[in-house]
């Protein structure tokens, strides 16, 4: 495997979860690429997991469609400019689904919220919009409360991770009308119990083992699913694409996030045209393999997390993980 593997650094265009760049290795087999990029806090068993995905993507015959594309959001970081954020997602991917991050101060977050609400309500009079918020956990269930609360009358499909406890959670629910979707509260040893106190379940592909273990998982969870990336390059990106098109085609997925991208693996990043993405196998470059190799050390970083992962997924028993939001 290592043998056709190749590092790479590639940029991100501002920060982005704390992060500037995103760094990993891609490798070919005999059905395609595989990107293996887990986060720098990752655990040696999360990167078995990212490891699986890889390896399904590279090695497993994934039946991509013929000609068809998914609706996705765009994602609004929560350092940027969100008016200049939400203009370009219009004019530049077409995206009538704006996924944004909060969690910041309560007027903070709702002056966001609303700014999105606007813009996009008067780039597509009459026509359905919809506003997925983030909190990632960092709201209380009061701070929760009060936000969300005052959003009534806007186009919110969803509030995301709002609250970091089930407990929370559960308050929550009962006290709002808006949909509350998970990520970060979705543990792997306690998937049937998630109906509970969520709506939605959001999955990534390649931190969860790969389109297989996706599958699975939603079907355990028994919740309409949305499909996120867990912010890989294009290449990484394109089994997320297939598994968003086989668990629900008809809502946008969370991987516009080639948007996020300075430098890529490809020419043409994979970013929505009309608010939609080609769901297709993507080859890196080449030349910008070579051009986005890290230096000496970083290589042999991801040599060693390769080979620990690996030989973690050998063995028979596996501890059980929290994800990452
Ligand atoms: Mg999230």
């Amino acid at each position: 495997m290592w043998s056709t593997a190749s590092a790479f650094t590639v940029e991100l265009r501002s920060q982005f979860r704390g992060l500037h760049e995103r760094s990993g290795v891609v490798f070919r087999g005999p059905s395609g690429w595989g990107e293996f990029s887990p986060f720098a806090n990752y655990s040696v068993q999360q990167d078995a997991y990212w490891l699986e995905a890889a390896i399904e993507a590279a090695y497993s015959p994934l039946k991509f469609p013929d000609n068809a594309s998914i609706a996705v959001n765009a994602i609004i970081g929560d350092v940027e400019d969100c008016i200049e954020a939400t203009q370009r997602a219009i004019d530049v991917y077409g995206c009538r689904t704006i996924k944004l991050k909060v969690g910041l101060d309560s007027e903070t977050d709702l002056q966001r919220v609303h700014s999105v609400a606007k813009l996009l309500a008067a780039s597509f009079p009459g026509e359905q919009i919809g506003i997925r918020i983030d909190a990632n956990g960092r709201w209380g269930l009061e701070q929760a409360t009060h936000v969300l609360g005052q959003l009534a009358g806007l186009p919110i499909e969803y509030v995301e991770q709002p609250c970091r406890t089930e407990s929370e959670l559960l308050s929550l629910r009962r006290r709002i009308h808006i949909p509350i979707a998970v990520d970060e509260s979705i543990r792997i040893d306690r998937l049937d119990s998630v109906k509970e106190f969520a709506d939605l379940a959001i999955l990534k592909v390649s931190p969860l083992g790969g389109i297989a273990a996706t599958t699975r998982m939603a079907e355990r969870i028994g919740l309409p699913v949305r499909i996120s990336s867990a912010l890989e390059t294009s290449v990484g990106l394109s089994p997320s694409l297939l598994a968003a098109y086989e668990l629900a085609p008809d809502a946008a997925a969370g991987l516009g996030t080639g948007a996020l991208l300075r430098t890529d693996l490809v020419r043409e990043t994979v970013v929505p045209l009309k608010g939609r993405i080609q769901v297709q196998r993507v080859e890196p470059d080449p030349s910008l393999l070579a051009s986005h190799a890290p230096q000496g050390d970083l290589i042999s970083h991801w040599r060693a997390r390769m080979e620990a992962a690996f030989e973690l997924i050998a063995q028979p028993t596996r501890e059980l993980v929290d994800m990452e939001g």
